[in-house]
């Protein structure tokens, strides 16, 4: 079922991009966060790829 919303899938896409991946164990994080929920480590970076460049 296609998302026909075009407000709800931008925001579904922003929730997706707008966040932070720990450099250790992948995982992921508030963009909001200095250090990894997991495994508390400080390798974060920035999950923020353009939109649409995946389909
Ligand atoms: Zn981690």
């Amino acid at each position: 079922m296609p998302i026909t919303d075009v407000a709800k899938k931008q925001l579904a896409q922003r929730r997706r991009l707008f966040a932070k991946v720990c450099m250790r164990c992948g995982g992921n994080n508030p963009i909001q966060a200095t250090r990894c929920r997991k495994c508390r480590s400080e390798d974060l970076r920035l999950k923020n790829r353009a939109l649409g460049a995946k389909k």
